[in-house]
């Protein structure tokens, strides 16, 4: 082993996983015990597998209070194949629409795979005011035949967040909870579909987790191909074919530290709130030398946007910072500036570090 040191990895996804996780991912890696192979060699048949999707299935259903009425899947393709699963089994033959939520650069995604699917309503678009809010609650309304309504959480890319859960009435809900899903606790029952890619809260890339209210897939369109009908995916307990094994079993690990190392939701939630709210105290109490991106009361908790002067000076800021071991911090090429990705897993002495660093450099750069 070096003795090279850890970053601190701000990076918005794949993103940093915690170190105690690692670990026991690194022994299992070897020799899982009692098996006399590591996890990447057991069959997905095996009891052994068998147990540790029962015990992930099992920790998530225990964190988030999950009534018996809601399935836990796990299915590959990312949330950018939910995308297109999501309308294709909810929207495709239905002689509805679906509304669309657009909060940022995600949910414009979601849409176009929609179009492809059936009509379309955009029922809010934050895009003539650069995404830097999410709607209230008057400012949008569910059309009374909607097949469903779309959101998505957090805009991972611009740093918005909704703080309540958007109202769709009596419309199923559909949420792209990708960059926030075990972030805090969340009122299940208001959502008739949620979906998240592992790799920014939960564990690494290649596993996609859905958590389905079992009425809907009553709707859902005969003769879709069999891995893209959630039924399938409800049938199989998520082993019709192949599954990510290993994508997981890590995601099993990360629950487990929530729950046991963390203790659960609420605590995740306090700890996450603390470390968004000291990167936003630097922001604010810059003098405009950092500006952010988001309005106030739409900030993410998770992906903290903000800008320099200039994009030279932001170039600065990411070279300097990542000479600190302060990694991931440039913004999404689509939008430029500072992004401060500070999911579950990034430890409040990274942010530390982070609003440490912000200080020293605003006095070296800053304008006397
Ligand atoms: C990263 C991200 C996606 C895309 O995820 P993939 O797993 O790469 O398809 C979708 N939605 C949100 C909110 C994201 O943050």
């Amino acid at each position: 082993m070096s003795d090279e040191r850890r970053i601190f990895n701000f990076s918005a996804g794949p993103a940093t996983l915690p170190l105690p996780v690692l670990e026991e991912a690194r022994r299992d890696g070897i020799l899982l015990p009692g098996e006399g192979a590591s996890v990447y060699e057991i069959s997905h048949r095996s009891a052994r597998f068998q147990s540790i999707l029962d015990d992930t299935v099992a920790t998530i259903r225990e964190l988030l209070q999950l009534p018996d009425r809601y399935h836990v899947l796990f299915l590959a393709g990312g949330a950018s194949l939910q995308f297109s699963m999501v309308a294709m089994n909810l929207l495709r033959d239905t002689n509805r629409t679906a509304n669309y939520v657009l909060t940022g650069s995600w949910g414009k995604k979601a849409r176009r795979e929609a179009e492809r699917e059936g009509k379309v309503d955009v029922v809010w678009d934050g895009a003539s005011e650069n995404y830097a809010r999410v709607p209230t609650e008057d400012e949008w309304r569910a059309s009374d035949d909607a097949a469903y309504v779309h959101v998505t959480s957090n805009e991972t890319i611009e740093g918005v967040q909704f703080s309540e859960v958007p109202d769709a009435g009596a419309i199923p809900l559909v949420c792209d909870a990708s960059s926030e899903f075990l972030s805090r606790p969340i009122d299940v029952d208001r959502y008739a579909l949620i979906y998240a890619g592992a790799q920014k809260n939960l564990g690494p890339a290649g596993v996609t987790l859905v958590i389905l209210r079992d009425d809907l897939t009553e709707g859902i369109p005969e003769g879709l191909p069999s891995m893209l009908d959630y039924r399938t995916w409800v049938k199989s307990g998520s082993l019709y074919n192949t599954p990510p094994v290993f994508a997981i079993y890590m995601t099993g690990l990360v629950a487990r530290w929530i729950r046991d190392d963390v203790g659960g939701l609420e605590a995740m939630a306090k700890r996450n709130r603390a470390k968004a709210e000291r990167l936003y105290e630097a922001i604010d109490a810059s003098d405009g030398f950092y500006r952010g991106h988001a309005h106030p009361e739409s900030r993410s908790k998770m992906n903290v946007t903000f800008r320099l002067q200039d994009a030279d000076l932001e170039s600065a800021f990411v070279a300097d910072a990542a000479q600190r071991g302060l990694a991931g911090l440039k913004g999404h090429r689509s939008v430029g500036g500072i992004r401060a990705s500070v999911y579950n897993a990034m430890e409040p002495a990274g942010v530390d570090e982070l609003v440490a660093f912000m200080n020293e450099f605003r006095l070296a750069r800053q304008p006397a």
